[in-house]
């Protein structure tokens, strides 16, 4: 059986490694070329996109940013997962809101910006720290313009005015005080059937996310389940196949979505190790009809983030529990290399086990290590 993945980074990489026990051949579109590539080795493989569409069971995306002429084709065979819609909610923040207005989800107090002339009045509507995001084509913070107070203001507009705001519009939300930032990764199946995983909770640095740990500390099932709800909420309204992530802020018990990703997520790598079932696995089997997997836990779980170095001592590797992914990527500042998954018995004790990593990796590339540490080593248990 063949799946074949539009985008030939990293995450087609883990699907591919995640298919193969399944029996279940994982090819890569190279988006940027349109040819068919092994997701690990990226190299060609000679097979034609249209036979590669021809000879797959499944047909899905690793990233929303696939050009829209590549995701329509790709749909007329109907064996695209999840649905055109869905990657574009995800790809369009005019989209994403829509979608979360119309299914009553709590989410950022928000104006969509198609003129200039619209920030007039942006301090009466969303007070003075504001965050303008590009509706298209941003991640890992990039397409973004931050307002502290009202008299950043003027330097904004001038920005501004050099988008094409008809064809792009900014979203303007306002700056939301949160507690924390957790995201919510789950699958739903062709039946409908649904599971999701133990919420993550998420540390960025300068706009990317650095450690992911899950379950979050103080987990409720009450608060599990307002999050499992949302997702169910959101998946059922767009007839989602496959893994789709929510990423949410917490403020006291309530939870805003700040976005959907209609992909795996790399809040949820930490499933590799720390559950029964991967979130790479999960979505090949969702998308190929085959069960759910169980997601029970089988750790509290660390994934650490390795952005922009390469260089750093390969022992911690002798830390039990705690394993390597490495994307084979070329370096270049804040770009993801790989990860490193940390399992534990506790929360008390992973932050003992990310203490010890601390000696093995350079604190100006892992910044929010130390502190992590730290703060899990003060958790009861
Ligand atoms: P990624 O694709 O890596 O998740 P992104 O570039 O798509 O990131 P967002 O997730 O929307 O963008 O924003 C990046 C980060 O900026 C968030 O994780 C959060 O830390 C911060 N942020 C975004 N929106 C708000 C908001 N309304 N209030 C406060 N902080 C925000
Ligand atoms: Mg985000």
């Amino acid at each position: 059986m063949k799946v074949l993945v539009y985008g030939s980074g990293q995450l087609a990489q883990m699907m591919y490694l995640a298919a193969v026990p399944l029996g279940v051949i994982v090819s890569a579109v190279d988006v940027a070329t349109d040819t068919v590539v092994h997701p690990v080795s990226k190299e060609e493989t000679g097979v034609s996109l249209q036979d590669a569409i021809k000879e797959a069971v499944a047909i899905t995306v690793e990233f929303e940013h696939v050009p829209e002429h590549l995701l329509l084709e790709a749909d007329k065979s109907s064996k695209l997962f999840p649905n055109v819609a869905s990657i574009l909610a995800g790809a369009d923040r005019v989209r994403e809101k829509a979608l979360l207005t119309n299914n009553n989800i709590p989410n950022c107090q928000h104006l969509i910006i198609s003129q200039v002339d619209q920030l007039d009045d942006i301090v009466e509507q969303l007070g003075e720290k504001v965050i303008f995001k590009a509706s298209r084509d941003g991640y890992d913070g990039y397409g973004q313009w931050r307002m502290g107070q009202a008299s950043d203001l003027p330097k904004l507009r001038d920005e501004f005015l050099n988008l094409d705001l008809q064809s792009v519009p900014l979203i303007a939300e306002r700056m939301m005080q949160f507690d924390r930032e957790i995201s919510l990764v789950g699958a739903r199946s062709k039946q409908g059937e649904i599971a999701c995983f133990s919420l993550a909770e998420n540390l960025h640095h300068e706009g990317q996310l650095h450690v992911s740990v899950a379950p979050i500390t103080g987990l409720t099932d009450e608060l599990q389940q307002k999050a499992n709800a949302i997702f169910e909420t959101l998946a059922t309204a767009m007839d989602y196949v496959g893994v789709l992530a929510v990423e949410l802020f917490q403020c006291g018990n309530e939870l805003f979505v700040n976005e959907i990703a209609p992909r795996v997520h790399n809040s949820g790598h930490w499933t590799q190790q720390g559950c029964d079932t991967s979130q790479f696995e999960q979505h090949i089997r969702a998308c190929l009809g085959l069960p759910l997997g169980s997601i029970e836990l089988r750790d509290v779980s660390a994934m650490v983030n390795v952005i922009g170095c390469k260089n750093f001592d390969r022992d911690f590797m002798e830390i039990p529990n705690v394993h390597l992914h490495w994307y084979g990527k070329e370096v270049r500042v804040k770009r993801k290399m790989g990860h490193i998954n940390v399992g534990a018995k506790s929360h008390k004790t992973l932050g003992t086990k990310l203490q010890k990593l601390t000696d093995y990796l350079p604190v100006e590339h892992f910044p929010m290590l130390e502190a992590e540490a730290l703060r899990l080593q003060k958790c009861k248990n």
